[in-house]
């Protein structure tokens, strides 16, 4: 490519939307798309104990608590999504969120 052709290239991308956004500086929200996989809803209250998330959780994000209750430990989760495919009550749903701000790595633990 010769040095006029990057010039022009580069005098017309000056004036041009900018493809990326200033985040987090922007205060406007981020769309994703239906498909994004973000942080983990847990509804306990349908969990049925039957393990089959931590069985297939590939990185270990999910324990068993105690007798028939699970735990998370969202440091370790990759979003994978294996989780809410294998439930087979729907407790496990991946959102659209992916704000994810704990104080401490124990906030990430959850049950
Ligand atoms: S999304 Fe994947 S890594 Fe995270 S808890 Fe579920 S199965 Fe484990
Ligand atoms: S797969 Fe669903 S029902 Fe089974 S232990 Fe996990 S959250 Fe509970």
């Amino acid at each position: 490519m010769g040095i006029g052709k990057i010039m022009k290239d580069a005098a017309t991308r000056l004036f041009r939307k900018p493809s990326t956004i200033g985040y987090p500086l922007k205060p406007e929200r981020v769309e994703v798309p239906d498909s994004y996989r973000g942080a983990i809803d847990f509804d306990p209250k349908l969990c049925v104990g039957c393990m089959l998330c931590v069985r297939f959780c590939p990185s270990g994000a999910i324990t068993v608590a105690d007798k028939r209750r699970i735990a998370f430990d969202l440091a370790r989760c990759i979003y994978c999504g294996q989780c809410a495919e294998v439930c087979p009550r729907k407790a496990i749903k991946l959102t659209k969120e992916f704000e994810l701000i704990y104080e401490s790595i124990e906030s990430f633990k959850q049950q």
